[in-house]
């Protein structure tokens, strides 16, 4: 039953800091990722979504409960193997963006593939020249991050998470820096990815609109899922936020 989840989590709690300072980020969450499924996760600041993805993605542990990535239980998993699981299976996309300053584009792109200590084999390459063009990255490539916009740095980010075709890719909030148009270039890269290439994606977004390119939406408050909707459209999304009264 679990083979047809890429991802899944069983009373995952997070905890940060301690005594006086302690922040639940997440209280007994149960989520279920199902494969080939573009999923986005919605909710106000400060309700548990870019800890719920690092959590989902292994980049940061549980306080307490299962995180499950396909059939691999990685909330307690030693580094070493956490580190190749995640080079292997997963696509990240942080707010932040995490370009590495030193590398140019083609560098940034390329490194994916550095770390896991091989070369794009033909298919890869061919996806790693249509994602450049598609994002319109050919005229930027031998630039350094410093030397892009926020639009550029995330479309750089965003085409580093896609280039290996990871079962699983997180985005966190992957159209908040862009304009409509490239934006809904980013969202059509992303439901392609899933529905041409069967990769899982979970994205973070705020945006009704975005939310309404994926086939299910989860709503996140206060570190607790409090909807789980099937694809709906943009309106749909907007009028049930407002019902939730969870701001965003
Ligand atoms: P969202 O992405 O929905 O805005 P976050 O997952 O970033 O929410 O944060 C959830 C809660 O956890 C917030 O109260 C935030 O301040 C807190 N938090 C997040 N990261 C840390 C951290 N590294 N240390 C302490 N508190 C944190
Ligand atoms: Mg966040």
């Amino acid at each position: 039953m679990t083979e047809n989840l890429a991802a899944r989590v069983r009373t995952l709690t997070k905890t940060y800091g301690s005594r006086s300072a302690e922040v639940q980020a997440l209280r007994d969450v149960d989520l279920d990722i199902r494969r080939g499924e573009f999923t986005a996760i919605m909710g106000p600041s400060g309700s548990g979504k870019s800890t719920l993805m690092h959590i989902m993605a292994g980049l940061d542990a549980p306080t307490s409960g299962e995180v499950w990535l396909g059939q691999a239980e990685i909330g307690r998993m030693p580094d070493a193997q956490l580190t190749l699981v995640r080079r292997r299976r997963v696509g990240f996309v942080f707010q932040s963006f995490n370009l590495v300053p030193t590398l140019d584009v083609r560098g940034n792109l390329l490194l994916p593939f550095e770390l896991d200590g091989r070369r794009p084999d033909v298919q890869e390459a061919a996806r790693l020249e249509s994602l450049i063009d598609s994002l319109g990255l050919r005229d930027r490539l031998t630039h350094r991050p410093h030397q892009l916009s926020g639009g550029q740095q995330q479309r750089v980010a965003i085409a580093r998470a896609l280039v290996t075709t990871p079962e699983v890719v997180f985005a966190d909030e992957p159209t908040g820096n862009l304009d409509s148009k490239t934006g809904r270039d980013v969202l059509g890269l992303l439901r392609d990815a899933a529905t041409r290439h069967g990769q899982t994606i979970v994205m973070v977004t705020h945006d009704p609109i975005a939310a309404s390119h994926a086939d299910r939406v989860v709503v996140l408050g206060d570190g607790r899922i409090v909807a789980d909707r099937p694809r709906s459209s943009a309106g749909e999304i907007s009028a049930f936020m407002l019902s939730l009264e969870v701001p965003s």
